[in-house]
Order: structure tokens, then sequence, then C-alpha cells
């Protein structure tokens, strides 16, 4: 069992309020080999707006079962190193699909709000990964990278909220202020 603390503090995704710790939940994932983990998050009501929004650590993207590295994999290779089955796959694989118009027009957004720089693509056109070519490289955590800022954003489009911290030390070359 691990517990998620992040050292960062995130203002509030719906309306950039002060987070405070109001209990925690546990949350599993399941790692490329097929070994499921299990963690501790923490639960955090905004002080201003009194919402609930759930911390997740940014290897993970929110109502997931298995880990971002994962579902990059999927997303990348033909045949992952992954521990799921075919429907499995197949179904990350769509879900990117739809995901990913909807994604680049929120790090459209977000770049245009905080004056990000955005810089022409290096990735060649027939990967999955062309329309973020601008926000990502082509190396490993591309998918945090991109999940991140529009979770902690409150654009996930889902019924109930969560945001990621930093608990795995990376770079992302969009992050909130
Ligand atoms: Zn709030």
């Amino acid at each position: 069992m691990f517990f998620v603390r992040s050292a960062e503090v995130i203002p509030c995704p719906s309306c950039l309020g002060h987070l405070g710790v109001v209990g925690s939940r546990r949350r599993g994932y399941v790692q490329g080999s097929g070994h499921s983990v299990k963690l501790i998050i923490r639960r955090l009501r905004c002080k201003d707006c009194k919402k609930i929004h759930h911390e997740l650590p940014n290897i993970l993207v929110p109502y997931k079962r298995h880990e971002a590295a994962s579902i990059e994999q999927a997303v990348k290779e033909v045949n992952p190193a992954v521990a799921a089955d075919e429907s499995t796959l197949y179904r990350w694989r769509s879900w990117f699909k739809v995901w990913a118009v909807y994604a680049t027009r929120c790090l459209s957004a977000l770049a245009h709000r905080y004056g990000f720089p955005v810089e022409e693509s290096s990735i060649p056109t027939q990967s999955p990964l062309q329309p973020f070519g601008q926000w990502v490289g082509q190396a490993d955590k591309w998918l945090g990278q991109i999940v991140r800022p529009i979770a902690n954003a409150n654009l996930w489009v889902q019924t109930r909220s969560a945001f990621l911290s930093a608990v795995v030390p990376s770079t992302f070359m969009l992050a909130l202020p």
C-alpha cells in the first residue's frame, strides 16, 4: 500500500481556490506487468467552492485502471509489452482516438490562456502522437504531459473531479501556475 502525498500545492481545478485535506480513499491500479498496486489517495475539499477533488499521482490517467505508461504503449505500438487482453487494448485505442481530438483543443485553449509557447511539430504524420506534436516530445511519459494540465484545469470530462500531482519526478511542458 502506498500513500500518495505531493509536496506541491495545487489550486482547486474548478475555481483555483485553496484545497484542504478532508480524508482519503483507496485507489488501485494495474502495472504493465499485470501486477496490481494499492494506493491511498487524498480527498480534498475546496475552501471556496466546496467541491471535492481526488489527488492522483501523475503515473495514472483519471478513471483508468491501468497506469498511463501501458495505455501509452498500446496507442503507440502494435505489440505492446503490456499484460492486457486484445479487447482492453482495443478499448484504449478507441478511447484515445476520440479523446485526442478533445485534448488537442484543451491544450490549445490552455496555451492561449497562459501564454505557453507553441513549437513546430517534429512528429511524423503517421504517428498517433502527431496531433500532440507541438505539445509533447516522442519520449515516454507523453500521455501524462497531456493528461495533467487538462485534469488540473478541470477540463477532464467525467462526473467526478480528479487532479494530478507530480509525485513521480518529471517535467511538464505545460504546468498550470
Ligand atoms: Zn474551488
